[in-house]
């Protein structure tokens, strides 16, 4: 999963190596209801289960070893795990998709913060004082940085312009030329999806941008932040990338980004008649928030160092039967990309990303394996994408649905795998993007006919609805959804949860020394093979929902063919 903004590092944390071998003992999946839309017949033989967790864990095994290097875009480590997939995708007999070559390069711009030559200092009255990089605040060089900036500060609430809903944070304030001070989140009373959308990067700059805004400061809200600062802080220097190409930049004319340190963020409203401490409050309650002018101006300094370098999506497809039905696809997608090596937490530098998401990777693998011994057949063509770049901004997906190697428009439906945490048994399945289209309807009746509660993200304020791949592809119309293993509000998994983010997340951690429960990861499969399976032969496609905010993206001529 992508990080929301800013960096993540880790703490210490060793575990002993406890997966749970308790497969055998499982009870078995029960055979999938019929669909809705279709009269298909259940897919397979319903009564024997094709996954118990096992092969899922060598491919994770592999994926996640530390020769991979934690696999950053664009690194040695990444292309020796996509040299793997492609091995086995060609083994498997997959074809490419479009062209001759399983790889779609792209072009990226790296870019490192140079902090020596860098400076952020607050002015008040004259008076200037600097902040220190690191411990106060951090560049966030997503953003193509000016090299100097000077400008007064504005508290702008969420910074949200919410025009559905007559919502806006904007409103009655001058923020002509004006770097605006904001809190992630968005009040408790914003539908989870619509607030997830208009908190993304192009969505709210396009807000912020039409307001005259310069640039962004943002504080974290302490009670939604996954990882402490420190952790966040210490790989700040580590470099960011960007797809090249205008039609790419999320965030053109944003001349400064800045993540400040929650607890010394107190600075940037004294003489404002607020304190920080009553806005936190309000935030951690999904409370409206006050706006109002800041005492103090900004003034910053940047240098950062830009490369140009290639790193490619991996695709390939198992082509349907079905003479008209085989330009169709069913894309289930995963990346592959992590965050590479960075500073050494305990001692180690590997960021290996065996749940994140080595995990996901390896589901597509173990069901191209599946599915190709299978006697069963597919009017649709299934489509496995391994893409590049999600940690450095979901790009990789963004590069293939923008740019799709098959016909656009024959996308008819996508299943995202991300970091989908097989660490408790599966017994709830979150859902994210469940009420928003058809496919939601499908993923409650696969797991439920295998005795599997789902549920809407429990969570919605840490916006994982737009933190993964899907987005891209509900952005270009294609109905979407993630699901992950999940938990109910109270339970004791969601301990088990709330320290695996705290403690693994984007930590040299998250490896392979970890418990990791196979049962779950099996039964998880089975359900993502299900759906593939009912969406590859419902002779109708999955649609939008009527109500859905998503659906402004399907394009006209959905279900027309
Ligand atoms: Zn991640």
């Amino acid at each position: 999963m992508r990080k929301p903004f800013f960096l993540f590092v880790t703490l210490l944390f060793t575990s002993l190596f406890t997966a749970t071998l308790s497969f055998a003992a499982q009870a078995q999946p029960q055979p999938v209801a019929p669909a809705n839309r279709g009269n298909h017949p259940a897919a397979g033989n319903p009564t024997t289960p094709h996954f118990d967790g096992t092969i899922w864990w060598n491919y994770v095994k592999v994926l996640a070893a530390d020769d991979m290097e934690g696999r950053e875009t664009g690194s040695p480590g990444l292309r020796k795990a996509q040299e793997y997939v492609v091995e086995h995708l060609k083994r498997a007999g997959l074809e490419p998709v479009g062209s001759r070559t399983y790889y779609q390069p792209m072009q990226f711009e790296s870019r490192q913060i140079v902090e020596k030559d860098s400076s952020l200092e607050l002015v008040h009255q004259g008076e200037v004082e600097p902040l220190t990089l690191g411990d106060d605040a951090i560049f966030n060089t997503r953003v193509n940085l000016a090299p100097s900036l000077d400008a007064p500060l504005v508290f702008a609430g969420y910074g949200l312009a919410i025009p559905e809903l007559n919502y806006n944070d904007l409103a009655g304030l001058d923020l002509r030329d004006k770097v605006v001070v904001i809190f992630p989140g968005a009040p408790a009373e914003i539908p989870g999806a619509l607030a997830s959308h208009y908190q993304s990067a192009s969505e709210r700059w396009k807000a912020l941008r039409k307001a005259g805004v310069r640039g962004v400061i943002i504080i974290p809200n302490p009670a939604a932040m996954d990882i402490p600062w420190a952790r966040i802080s210490a790989n700040r220097t580590h470099p960011s990338m960007a797809l090249k190409g205008a039609e790419f930049d999320d965030t053109p004319g944003e001349d400064l980004a800045v993540t400040m340190n929650p607890e010394r963020a107190q600075k940037l409203f004294d003489g404002s008649g607020h304190t920080l401490q009553e806005l936190v409050d309000l935030v951690k309650d999904r409370k409206p928030l006050p706006r109002f002018e800041l005492a103090l101006s900004v003034r910053a300094r940047t240098v950062v160092n830009k490369k140009t370098l290639e790193s490619a999506n991996v695709a390939a497809q198992l082509t349907g039967s079905d003479p008209k039905l085989k330009n169709e696809y069913v894309v289930l997608s995963a990346h592959l990309d992590h965050v590479g090596i960075g500073e050494p937490i305990n001692g180690d530098r590997i960021y290996n990303g065996a749940m994140d998401n080595a995990s996901g990777c390896a589901v597509l693998l173990d069901l191209i394996g599946s599915l190709k011994k299978s006697p069963q057949k597919f009017k649709r063509s299934l489509l496995f994408v391994f893409v590049t770049g999600e940690e450095k901004g979901l790009l990789g997906s963004r590069y293939f649905t923008t740019h799709p190697t098959v016909r656009p428009g024959s996308m008819i439906a996508n299943i995202n795998i991300d970091m989908f945490l097989p660490i408790v048994p599966l017994k709830v399945l979150t859902v994210y993007g469940l009420a928003e289209s058809d496919l939601g309807d499908l993923a409650r009746e696969t797991a439920e006919s295998m005795g599997v509660q789902v549920q809407a993200d429990p969570e919605p304020q840490r916006n994982a609805f737009i933190r993964s791949d899907q987005y891209n592809f509900i952005r270009h119309g294609v109905p979407a959804l993630a699901m992950g293993v999940g938990f109910q509000k109270g339970s004791p998994e969601q301990e088990i949860f709330k320290n695996w983010l705290t403690q693994r997340y984007h930590a040299p951690s998250d490896d392979l020394d970890q418990p990791v429960d196979l049962a779950a990861a099996g039964k998880y499969e089975e359900i993502v093979r299900a759906m593939m399976v009912r969406e590859a032969n419902d002779p109708g496609r999955p649609h939008w929902k009527a109500n859905s905010f998503f659906r402004r993206y399907a394009p006209m001529a959905s279900g027309s063919y």
